[in-house]
């Protein structure tokens, strides 16, 4: 069987309206409190969206706990594993920089009450200089399009210059028109919104008290570090590994999982000599761009770019920079949004951790005359549930000469459910057989069995939700033991033996 070309999914003809919704219809992803209306910036995974979770953590633990890469001396790297709490000792948060420093500047507008992020809004100022200079968040090619059909007064784009509004001077914020308001000049000067929930640990409600949900899971490996070197017999260069949830309340939950303010991150602090970073860092940014890869994207909607000077955090700005891999997501095209960031954070963290913890974290390296250094680090920092959103836009097909009307492609290793089991009717002891195979299966595969409805909406389901092949049951089944295979993809069918099907997947999920 050949496996047809994929029809066209350019993330730039797709609609997130039709995803979300695919997403809803069948099990993905739901908006958090449904019932009550939802609750802004969390979502829920439903049956088919934890299954592709799982899929992804576990393929990056793979990739970096079980199997790790060849480092450039023809070895496996050496990485090992921590889970550790989402609430730490709060001098954690001060030593890190996230009780000071986390924060974004968050504008207000006083007409629609709308919260903004002034570095995610872009000021449209008229080269002409007459009327207003039109507010837009940025990546929002629709609502920047809607916007100046609204108040464009008849310009197009390229008649304005476009500022970020943290480059405007706030006297100025005056000619302003905030995105959705109707007046202009409403927009507050920014101000500093630190992103971190608190919350009271024990009894009493005081500042004592106080403490943070985790705004990532980088800090709860610094904190780990002496732990896992002491107990362990990792030795320079080593990373640790954490995959876990992370809260930040944004300013503007928005694109659906895309930035919302409780997600789940996968990241790897890679500890070596400060001599060797550039090595390491060069290594990561191949290994990541593979690994995204393997799990699915495809070359043309992923990038590697370079963060501008203007971006780096403290600690970047006297290292080798960071870089992020970037995906063409549909509300980003025809540009790119982060999916993974990767960053030379020196010796930064362990350094303050060092300072405020008052413990040695110096490492006496045996292999050069033990030499006391507090090494570098290169984190790779991806979104676990960002990462979701990509494959599924990614996945998403739209095929009119389907049922269904779409399909998700995704790669048999990453698909919720490998195959699907169909008996063509409920009688004719077609459902017994069905089961026989289905209980071989499932020791190895997740696998449906699906037995009522036609034939047809069954399919139609299974290409909704990706099912990469659908093994139906008929009546030659009970004369031959042999079965039908529909690949989803190409919607081609051909016989097999019964006693192949584990075979046949265990092949096909290389892929
Ligand atoms: P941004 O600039 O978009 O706010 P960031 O650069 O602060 O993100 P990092 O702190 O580097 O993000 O976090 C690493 C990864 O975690 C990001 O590349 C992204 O995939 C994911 N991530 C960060 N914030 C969110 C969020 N609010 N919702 C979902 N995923 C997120």
């Amino acid at each position: 069987m050949q496996a047809a070309e994929k029809p066209e999914n350019n993330p730039q003809t797709l609609d997130m309206k039709d995803i979300t919704a695919l997403c809803k219809r069948r099990g993905f992803v739901f908006p958090a409190s449904d019932i009550y209306g939802g609750i802004n910036g969390f979502w829920d995974y439903g049956p088919l969206g934890i299954e592709l979770k799982n899929n992804l953590r576990d393929l990056w633990w793979k990739h970096m706990v079980v199997t790790p890469p060849i480092g450039p001396d023809g070895h496996p790297v050496q990485i090992v594993g921590v889970d550790s709490s989402i609430i730490q000792n709060p001098r954690a948060w001060v030593a890190s920089g996230h009780v000071g420093g986390f924060s974004d500047p968050m504008v207000d507008c006083r007409e629609t009450k709308k919260r903004y992020r002034a570095d995610h809004l872009i000021v449209l100022k008229p080269e002409d200089g007459e009327g207003a200079w039109i507010a837009v968040l940025e990546d929002d090619e629709e609502f920047l399009a809607k916007r100046l059909k609204k108040a464009g007064k008849g310009k197009s784009s390229s008649d304005f210059e476009h500022i970020n509004l943290t480059e405007i001077e706030t006297s100025d914020y005056d000619k302003v028109l905030a995105p959705e308001a109707k007046e202009i000049g409403t927009l507050t000067e920014p101000q500093e919104f630190n992103l971190m929930f608190e919350t009271y640990v024990g009894a009493v409600r005081d500042e004592d008290a106080k403490a943070y949900l985790r705004p990532e899971t980088a800090q709860g490996i610094f904190l780990n570090y002496k732990n896992v070197l002491d107990s362990s017999r990792v030795k320079m260069p080593f990373g640790i590994a954490q995959i876990g949830k992370a809260f930040r309340n944004e300013v503007n939950p928005r694109n659906f999982i895309f930035r919302s303010r409780e997600f789940e991150q996968m990241e790897l602090e890679w500890f070596c000599h400060p001599d060797d970073a550039k090595t390491w860092r060069d290594f990561w940014f191949a290994e990541r761009q593979k690994f995204w890869k393997l799990a699915g994207l495809s070359d043309d909607n992923m990038i590697m770019r370079d963060h501008d000077s203007d971006e780096l955090s403290h600690y970047a700005k006297e290292g080798l920079g960071t870089a992020d891999i970037e995906y063409r997501f549909p509300f980003t095209a025809p540009g790119y949004g982060e999916l993974e960031g990767i960053a030379h954070r020196c010796d930064f963290d362990l350094k303050q951790h060092q300072e405020h913890s008052g413990q040695k974290l110096e490492y006496i390296d045996p292999e050069r005359e033990n030499e006391r250094y507090l090494p570098h680090v290169i984190e790779p920092a991806a979104g676990l549930t960002r990462g979701i959103l990509a494959l599924i836009c990614e996945a998403y097909t739209p095929d009119p000469d389907r049922p269904s009307g779409v399909y998700m492609n995704f790669k048999p290793r990453m698909a919720p459910k490998k195959a699907a089991i169909l008996p063509l009717t409920a009688k004719d002891g077609h459902p017994d057989k069905a089961e026989k195979l289905y209980m071989e299966l499932r020791e190895d595969f997740p696998v449906d069995l699906d037995i009522k409805q036609n034939i047809g909406k069954r399919y139609a389901r299974q290409d909704e939700i990706g099912t990469p092949f659908c093994f139906t049951i008929d009546n030659d089944t009970m004369q031959d033991d042999t079965v039908t295979v529909r690949e989803r993809n190409t919607m081609a069918q051909e016989r097999i033996a019964m006693d192949q099907v584990h075979a046949y997947l265990s092949e096909k999920m290389k892929a």
